[in-house]
């Protein structure tokens, strides 16, 4: 059965205050217990996830499709395989990552050995968009419960579907004194929010990012922000055209262009802007076909608010390849948008959906510059084959992160810790960084006891002079 995506929480005693307070309670004083400490007991838990999703896999992936129409290869290698393979990671490193590592000593301190222990926080809260429902949950919990947490978590009411299978796949495999799964809308975020937790980890816009970071300072809590923003894709002159046409027609339109790391606009040179939009035209089409609405490989726009957002924008510019639209199927088809402005609707917001605006640009300089006049974006991509033009581009613009010559894949590989900047958020995770952001390092001396120099304790008298 389908669920209709309204905020249901506040007719619910189910996610009311009261509610909320009982489990922070139940997992506070769990969390007290001390069982999570035990690496083993981290281990367990993170199999018992491994394994719950192997069992869910069909009914998330349908949930996905029923929410979103997102195709069933994009849910599978995006979503489900990419927790396996943060799940793999955490499994086999834990050990290594939770022991205490020794650093390196001073001699001012000698005798004596320096560690830094990493401790849980307590109790975090995980607040999850609806583009990547399950992904953009999981990933971060992996590193909650690695790292040895407890863990409230929040699916987005905007894909109800999945939210009621993360809800189903968690409560029968955890108590909700250790991980526990709260749905609903804003509402029902922000009674969340209103607790006192101790860690908050938020996916979503950077306007309510902010409203995350303002609730958090009431209790002093640490936040991580992944946000969104404007991320360019830049085509300098020389750049493989064909390669590029093709690396940002796939970043830019899997999902419907609904990805936060997505090319949001494109900056290309004066040179090879024709061939460009020619080829990205070719390659939408052997992509997902003459009518992309027939695709299965092609996501639909997640809901009405969203869908007429982004049919406004396609009154700007000059479409160049699709433009066409079916509100009753809320698709839009995938489309390139000519003679944009700075001053056009569509480029004052982050796009999160298949439109792809097109800017000339006389030089990668020129488009270098464009970039650091405005927010600093989550990713930037650029395409060249010069590698001066290359180093430039890293050492002068500012972001979170991004590739050269492709689009997306720094995503891929946990060894990256993945994260905005200014606007588009703060704090980076995967892999590791996960790990090491669901922790509190704690710094600890052990000093030795057979040498006790008398010089740092008073009466200093004249000692200073002497040093
Ligand atoms: P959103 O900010 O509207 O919602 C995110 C979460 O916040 C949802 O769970 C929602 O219920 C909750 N929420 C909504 N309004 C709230 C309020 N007033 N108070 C408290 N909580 C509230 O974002 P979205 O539409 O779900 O996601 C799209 C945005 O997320 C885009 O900007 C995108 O770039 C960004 N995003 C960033 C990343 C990243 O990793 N940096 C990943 C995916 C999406």
């Amino acid at each position: 059965p389908t669920v209709n995506p309204t905020d249901t929480a506040a007719s619910q005693p189910e996610t009311g205050e009261r509610r909320v307070q009982e489990i922070l309670q139940k997992q506070r004083r769990f969390f007290g217990s001390g069982h999570t400490l035990d690496i083993r007991f981290r281990k367990e838990q993170l199999r018992e996830l491994q394994y719950a999703i192997r069992k869910y896999e069909q009914d998330l992936l349908d949930a996905m499709y029923t929410d979103f129409h997102k195709p069933e290869m994009e849910a599978y290698t995006t979503e489900i395989g990419f927790v396996e393979l943060e799940l793999k990671l955490a499994l086999k490193k834990l050990y290594r990552w939770a022991k205490p590592q020794r650093v390196k000593e001073t001699l001012l301190n000698f005798p004596a050995r320096s560690y830094i222990y990493s401790d849980p926080y307590g109790v975090v809260l995980i607040i999850g968009p609806w583009n990547y429902p399950f992904q953009l949950l999981i990933n971060p919990l992996i590193g909650a419960i690695a790292a040895g947490n407890c863990a409230v978590i929040k699916p987005s009411e905007l894909t109800p579907n999945t939210s009621a299978v993360v809800s189903s796949l968690i409560r029968e495999h955890f108590s909700e004194e250790y991980i526990a799964v709260v749905e609903g809308g804003a509402d029902t975020s922000q009674r969340l929010l209103r607790q006192r937790f101790d860690y908050i980890f938020f996916t979503g816009s950077t306007q309510v990012g902010k409203m995350v970071m303002k609730a958090a300072a009431e209790h002093l809590t640490p936040v991580t922000l992944e946000l969104g923003g404007k991320s360019p894709a830049i085509v300098a002159e020389d750049a493989d055209v064909g390669l590029a046409a093709r690396r940002i027609a796939w970043g830019k339109f899997m999902n419907a262009g609904q990805t936060c790391v997505a090319p949001d606009y494109l900056l290309v040179h004066e040179q090879v802007k024709e061939e460009l939009i020619q080829l990205i035209g070719h390659y939408i089409e052997n992509f997902y076909g003459a009518d992309p609405s027939q695709s299965p490989d092609y996501a639909r726009i997640v809901n009405d608010r969203h869908f007429n957002r982004l049919s406004d924008f396609l009154k700007d510019g000059l479409i160049r390849t699709g433009g066409t639209t079916d509100p009753s199927q809320r698709y839009i088809a995938p489309t390139l948008l000519d003679q944009v402005t700075w001053q056009h609707p569509i480029m004052q917001e982050e796009i999160f959906g298949p439109i792809l605006p097109v800017i000339s640009v006389s030089s990668t300089q020129e488009a270098i510059h464009m970039v650091q006049q405005h927010e600093k974006p989550l990713a930037l991509y650029f395409f060249s084959s010069d590698s001066q033009k290359q180093e430039m581009v890293l050492r002068h613009g500012f972001f979170g992160g991004g590739c050269i010559n492709d689009t997306i894949s720094h995503l891929i590989n946990p060894n990256l810790p993945f994260g905005g900047v200014g606007q588009s958020g703060m704090g980076s995770y995967h892999g590791e960084s996960s790990f090491k952001l669901f922790s509190q390092q704690k710094s600890v001396v052990k000093r030795g006891t057979w040498l006790d120099l008398p010089l740092r304790y008073p009466p200093y008298g004249k000692r200073l002079p002497a040093l």
